[in-house]
């Protein structure tokens, strides 16, 4: 439960600096019962990001990458959220609103961001629409799901140009992520083939698209060479010093006016600010937020950014800090000792940190890296890799989930099971029993309903106590004020009799409205004609006080 009397740390996004920040808090205040720790996270677990690459592949299992937060987090009030808007001046936070209609406002006393980013696909032409992400745990199971559904059409399409466009991978973005996540879907796509007899293996295709000279840039030159040298051994075509211009559902098109017939596009080319971030007084850096040397947003003392959506300096070379996991990790324990000091109210320190050196898998067991300045390439250095990313798993239970899974995968063959997982419903059915409320006054909209069977009365609050202002029966729907106009529910809908309705989420509405003219059209109009009616009704009921 959420405690008023104590000073609170509210700590936005669950992810790697989030995490890091809440254990270095909960061990530095552990036993403090005048201090909260609470976080928010739009999940209730925390994806280890450097191996999800092996979840597509299926070298390692779905669930074994993430964890609950609540198991690494175990001294923090966790709200699984989704965080809305940040007032600064107010010093609070409010989110969606989950079951209950109201939104949740969380007052603060010291607050930190690490909110993280989200995917840069607005700036190419069809990818928002037809491209994949390579995220988070979703993002992995769609791929894998993808991958392995166009194998099974590949099976049975007699058309050889289709077949070939269902074969051909695209991945843009040669930076680790793209690199690591392009050589588990070739491992994966030229491994599983073999066990579909009308697949030639001849036709897979799988393509790294990537804008500069030479793919892994943060690497030295030489294992930049090993890299490319590898994957290109292994039928990975390299398109360098070219973007993605165009996406459709059937080709991809590159700036060197090249198109690949494809049905697969992947993409890791770049992050946008996240939204809510975006919209705060502060000052930003190509989105992210400036901080000064002890993490801290220095327009809003007491408020502290870290991680991917923070812009922060390198101590020793006075350029940004790289937004990688190594980094927000540190930055996570730096910024809960300098709330520490804040609360004793000592000097806070500046954030230094030296990386280790950075790595990238290349998958069958290679990778390359540059560890403590030594220069590592080939199996040795996917040892390494392997090592070094076990020992960074958060708990015991995980790395022996993610060792076994290691195991199985050399003594087993590789699973290609399809796992079916819809998107989620933006069209859902509800059923509601006589005498329930479907929506309530004064609530926020985000659902539109249209009634199949049943009888639903609309009530309006007034001074009196309540009016039915309306009956409706099925054909009729309601709900489309509060999403059009983007405003609290003006009336409370109650059942009469037991009723089954369809209902549309705000997203899908609001699609379809901005899109189709005619729908738009019959919803203004009937707008109006219900507005009309509620003046109407009003001017008739004042009358009738003045008459009594
Ligand atoms: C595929 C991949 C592989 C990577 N491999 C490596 C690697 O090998 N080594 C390395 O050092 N780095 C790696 N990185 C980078 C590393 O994962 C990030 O730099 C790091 O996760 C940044 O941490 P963060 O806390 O700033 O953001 P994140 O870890 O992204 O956390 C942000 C959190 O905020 C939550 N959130 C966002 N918006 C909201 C909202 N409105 N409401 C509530 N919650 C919200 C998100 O759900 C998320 O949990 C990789 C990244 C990817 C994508």
């Amino acid at each position: 439960m959420w405690s008023t009397a104590r000073k609170r740390i509210l700590v936005l996004g669950g992810g790697c600096g989030g995490i890091s920040t809440v254990r270095a808090l909960h061990k530095a205040l552990h036993g403090r019962t005048d201090i909260e720790i609470a976080l928010v996270n739009q999940e209730n677990s925390v994806v280890f990001q450097p191996m999800l690459a092996e979840v597509i592949s299926g070298t390692i299992g779905l669930l074994t990458t993430v964890t609950p937060i609540r198991d690494v987090c175990p001294g923090a009030t966790l709200s699984v959220r989704t965080v809305e808007r940040i007032d600064l001046d107010n010093k609070v936070v409010i989110t969606s609103h989950g079951f209950r209609p109201e939104q949740p406002v969380l007052p603060y006393d010291y607050l930190v961001l690490a909110l993280g980013t989200l995917d840069n696909f607005g700036a190419v032409r069809g990818l928002q629409e037809h491209g994949l992400h390579c995220k988070n745990l979703g993002d992995a199971l769609v791929l894998r799901n993808r991958l392995i559904h166009l194998l099974e059409e590949a099976d049975i399409e007699q058309d050889a140009a289709l077949r070939r466009r269902m074969l051909t991978f695209v991945m843009a973005g040669g930076g680790f992520s793209g690199v690591e996540a392009i050589a588990e879907v070739n491992d994966f796509v030229r491994d599983v083939a073999r066990r579909y007899p009308h697949v030639d293996p001849a036709e897979l295709r799988v393509i790294l698209v990537h804008a500069g000279p030479r793919i892994l840039p943060e690497l030295p030159a030489s294992l930049s060479r090993y890299a490319q040298t590898m994957l290109t051994r292994r039928k990975v075509e390299m398109r360098l010093q070219t973007r993605l211009a165009a996406v459709t559902a059937d080709e991809a098109h590159l700036t060197d006016g090249s198109v690949l017939p494809t049905k697969t596009v992947i993409a890791t080319i770049g992050a946008t600010p996240n939204p809510v971030l975006l919209a705060l007084p502060c000052q930003q850096e190509r989105g992210r937020l400036v901080v000064n040397a002890a993490l801290e947003v220095p327009e809003y003392p007491g408020v502290w950014a870290l991680g991917d959506c923070a812009h922060i300096l390198d101590h020793k070379t006075g350029q940004p800090c790289p937004p990688t996991a190594q980094y927000a990790v540190r930055e996570g324990t730096r910024v809960a000792r300098n709330i520490v000091a804040a609360i004793e109210g000592t000097a806070p320190r500046p954030f230094a940190f030296s990386d280790w050196g950075m790595m990238s898998a290349l998958g069958h067991r290679a990778a390359v890296g540059q560890v403590l300045g030594i220069r590592v390439s080939g199996w040795p250095a996917w040892v390494l890799w392997r090592a070094v990313y076990w020992s960074k798993l958060p708990g015991v239970t995980r790395q022996c989930r993610i060792a076994l899974d290691w195991l199985c995968r050399v003594l087993l063959p590789r699973d290609y099971a399809q796992l079916n997982v819809a998107p989620s419903e933006r069209i859902t059915r509800a059923h509601f029993e006589a005498g329930e409320v479907i929506m309530r006054q004064g609530d926020p909209g985000d659902l539109m309903d249209v009634m199949i069977d049943g009888e639903v009365e609309v009530v309006q609050q007034a001074e009196g106590g309540e009016r039915v202002v309306a009956t409706l029966t099925r054909g009729a729907w309601f709900g489309e004020i509060a999403l059009f106009n983007e405003e609290p529910r003006s009336a409370t809908v109650r059942t009469r009799t037991s009723v089954n309705v369809l209902s549309v989420d705000r997203r899908t509405f609001q699609t379809l409205v901005a899109h189709l003219a005619p729908l738009r059209d019959a919803f203004e109009r009937l707008m109006q004609h219900r507005e009309a009616a509620d003046q109407a009704r009003c001017q008739q009921h004042e009358q009738e006080q003045v008459v009594f």
